[in-house]
């Protein structure tokens, strides 16, 4: 027989080779998908008893024949009849092709990476292609082939097995397919997962001899060549949770990226079929100080068939930090990213797992770890919640998803953690329960106090714990951020950095201490302050401090501070605040008695000194006193001795 395949398009396989170009090697995951599932069919028929026949070895073979140049994708699945070739392959698999050209001719977006061209992507990269089918029903074999043109020729066959093969003879500009190489890089790639054995080419193996022994009578061990399955027919995320132990995920994820020598934290295996079909396992790696930018860590299979590793639109940003695989036949493959998320399967498959990566952290949240007979160990050590052990990994992956995702935000509100600079964990909660009797200050705000390095603000810590004062480790690049975020969700709340003010001033309460020094005395005093200092950097600031406290003191602007960093973390729309100058307050202790010293001096030269002296000293304290600065300060002070 021979026929016109019915097309409106004269001649539609250059339009199909051209417009796919950079995608034409998923030709191979096509043709395997096709065979994989003509595979699953047979069996189905057989289970339900309609076909009686026996199934054999239904493993999927792929050869490369380079003398003939083709390449063959066999199986031994239901295989099709005359009428079958004529319907799937003639009409309704080349309408598909034709829609879909004419749907996309005019868009220039890229696309997901799966085009539902099926058995027609063949001739990206063939000149001809032929089929070989025999039903698994009681007909004759077919023959069918087509050069690459609406024409076609479908003759009786006499292949006696039952399957299919597809045979493509490969152009020659794509001589790569040709190389075994290639071949199995694509294999890998895309039907690692198949559900159904894929043979390629051989491999090497170390098997005990059977007829020779060494020297201590053991059998020797010798090299084998065996054929080589390329895929791993049941993998990790389609088995029960309950059937894997913590060994058999970590174990997946090596399999899955082998290059990631980190050990994963955690996973969350998903396994939902309504009101939408999701499988998958996500593991947390560990997020320290960067949000990795690396977005290919999370594959998306289609019936263990893979589509893609990029996922933008399909989960929420924050979630791209994991690592793993989801596998959904329910996400639409063949629409654009545009499309995709206003799609609502999309959308509610990426809210489930919103929903299960906060039910496991909230479940982590909750756990303790198991009373044991090491009860006196407990007694000396505060035993860690699982969420505690694994927070400071993870913490950026929290604070990213509360900074972009509402319904996230809400959830983790119960179990996000504090830490103090001195390591314990507290809810949000139990923090504001344990700090408010002391740290509420005249208007009823609660002043969340907190560093952003230890070492580096410690003086300040020491100042604020000698009042009895806590203080929270902050040290995430997003902290800024996620601070305004608190702010805005717990009300009557401010969060202030120890170094911003004076310890009595970080938490303003009403009794105001005394001034030693006369408004006139300290109008006197400010100028002459003001003429040691440079004014671009430094504004000076008269304040009634304790007589025992430092007599001058540098803080910084928790406001001015705060918003320079969050433009320096989020890039354009706030590039006012990225450009303020660092600037600093000189806070004066007008109590001090050196501070009246300066004051009282009569010697303009030893005022000078001792305002240098002071001002430096206060610089010291806070790490901002340097090189010739620094120097001068040295000198002068063993002079002063
Ligand atoms: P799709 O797989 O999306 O349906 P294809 O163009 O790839 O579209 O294939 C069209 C139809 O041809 C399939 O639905 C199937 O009925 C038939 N077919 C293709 N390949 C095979 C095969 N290896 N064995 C049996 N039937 C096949």
């Amino acid at each position: 027989m021979e026929g016109k395949l019915n097309v409106q398009t004269e001649n539609i396989f250059p339009v199909i080779k051209k417009f796919l170009y950079s995608d034409h090697e998923i030709f191979l995951r096509e043709l395997i998908s096709n065979a994989v599932d003509a595979t699953q069919k047979l069996k189905t028929l057989s289970t339900r008893g309609d076909f009686k026949g026996e199934l054999g070895d239904l493993t999927i073979d792929v050869k490369i024949d380079s003398k003939k140049k083709t390449l063959t994708v066999s199986d031994r699945g239901i295989g099709m009849t005359a009428d079958e070739v004529e319907k799937y392959i003639n009409q309704i698999a080349f309408s598909g092709v034709t829609d879909f050209l004419d749907k996309y001719k005019d868009s220039h977006e890229p696309l997901i990476g799966h085009f539902g061209l099926g058995f027609y992507s063949a001739f990206m990269v063939s000149d001809k292609v032929e089929i070989f089918t025999k039903s698994w029903k009681d007909e004759p074999a077919q023959h069918w082939s087509c050069e690459g043109n609406p024409e076609f020729t479908m003759v009786e066959d006499k292949k006696a097995d039952r399957g299919t093969d597809i045979v493509l003879h490969i152009a020659d500009d794509c001589k790569e397919f040709l190389e075994e190489g290639t071949i199995l890089q694509l294999l890998k790639k895309y039907c690692r997962f198949m559900p159904v054995a894929i043979r390629f080419g051989e491999e090497t193996v170390w098997v005990d001899s059977e007829t020779e022994c060494d020297k201590d009578g053991k059998p020797k061990r010798v090299e084998k060549k065996q054929p080589r399955v390329i895929n791993d027919p049941e993998p990790a995320w389609k088995k029960s949770p309950s059937s894997l132990t913590d060994e058999d995920y970590k174990k997946f994820y090596h399999e899955l990226f082998p290059m990631n020598f980190e050990e994963p934290l955690f996973q969350i295996h998903l396994n939902v079929d309504y009101p939408f079909n999701l499988t998958g396992i996500l593991y947390f790696p560990k997020v320290r100080k960067t949000i990795d930018p690396a977005r290919n860590k999370i594959q998306l299979y289609c019936n263990q068939v893979f589509v893609t590793d990029q996922v933008e639109g399909v989960v929420p940003d924050y979630l791209m930090l994991l690592h793993g695989v989801l596998d959904s036949p329910d996400i639409p493959l063949n629409v654009s990213r545009s499309y995709l998320q206003s799609d609502g399967n999309v959308k509610k498959i990426s809210q489930h797992i919103s929903k299960k990566v906060a039910d496991k952290l909230e479940e982590m949240s909750k756990q303790r770890p198991q009373d044991n007979e090491t009860s006196s160990q407990q007694d000396s050590e505060v035993s860690k919640s699982p969420l505690e052990e694994k927070w400071d990994d993870i913490k950026i992956f929290v604070q990213y998803g509360m900074l972009t995702d509402e319904k996230f935000c809400e959830r983790a509100m119960k179990f996000y953690l504090l830490k103090g600079v001195d390591g314990t964990y507290y809810t949000l909660d139990s923090y504001r329960e344990k700090i408010k009797a002391l740290q509420t200050d005249k208007d009823k705000t609660v002043c969340y106090l907190y560093a952003s390095d230890a070492e580096e603000e410690h003086a300040y810590i020491e100042k604020a714990k000698a009042k009895g004062y806590d203080v929270l480790l902050m040290d995430s690049p997003l902290e800024s951020h996620f601070i305004n975020l608190l702010e805005q969700k717990i009300e009557k709340t401010r969060f202030v950095r120890v170094d911003s003010d004076t310890v009595e001033k970080l938490i303003p309460h009403d009794d105001a201490i005394p001034e030693k020094l006369s408004k006139e005395e300290q109008e006197k005093l400010k100028p002459i302050i003001e003429a040691e200092v440079n004014k671009d950097k430094f504004t000076v600031q008269l304040e009634s401090l304790e007589s025992d406290d430092a007599p001058m003191q540098v803080t910084q602007s928790e406001f001015m501070r705060r918003y320079r960093e969050m433009a320096q973390t989020s890039g354009g729309g706030m590039g006012f605040y990225g450009e303020l100058p660092e600037s600093y307050n000189l806070v004066v202790n007008i109590n001090h008695p050196l501070v009246g010293r300066v004051l009282n001096e009569t010697d303009a030269d030893k005022q000078k000194e001792l305002v240098h002296q002071l001002t430096d000293l206060a610089l010291l304290a806070n790490g901002l006193l340097k090189g010739e600065a620094l120097s001068r300060f040295l000198k002068r002070s063993v002079e002063m001795i």
